[in-house]
């Protein structure tokens, strides 16, 4: 399959400190955005909580990732009977986990060294 992916423009933006819905204000000299409780920031000031938010998740789907090695390993030490599926989900996780090790090392993260 060939076709470019392409992302639906989202309806709105999400306050980075509350969660709450963002409103464009064309103040001078710089757009702002602000949310209905008062939070107010900059486009460059959003981009760089986003990146921060892309980061915090990363590095929480690697956590998990690291988990799901350990508990594999468990139930394998334990003598669950599937050990070709655990080793396939130890391998699966492995990969994964170098994948997103990566990509935080590309954005400037900090992630935990492997185990
Ligand atoms: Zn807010």
């Amino acid at each position: 399959m060939s076709e470019e992916y392409v992302l639906n423009q989202p309806t709105s933006l999400t306050c980075p400190e509350c969660g709450g819905a963002l409103k464009k204000v064309d103040s001078d000299p710089i757009p702002r955005y602000v949310c209905h409780i008062g939070h107010e920031l900059t486009g460059e000031a959003m981009l760089e909580a986003q990146a921060e938010r892309i980061e915090w998740l990363l590095g929480g789907a690697l956590a998990i990732l690291n988990e799901r090695r350990e508990l594999c390993r468990q139930l394998m030490h334990d003598g669950m009977s599937d050990t070709a599926g655990l080793q396939r989900a130890t391998q699966e996780a492995t990969e994964s986990a170098e994948a997103l090790r990566a990509l935080l090392n590309e954005h400037g993260g900090n992630p935990n060294p492997a185990p």
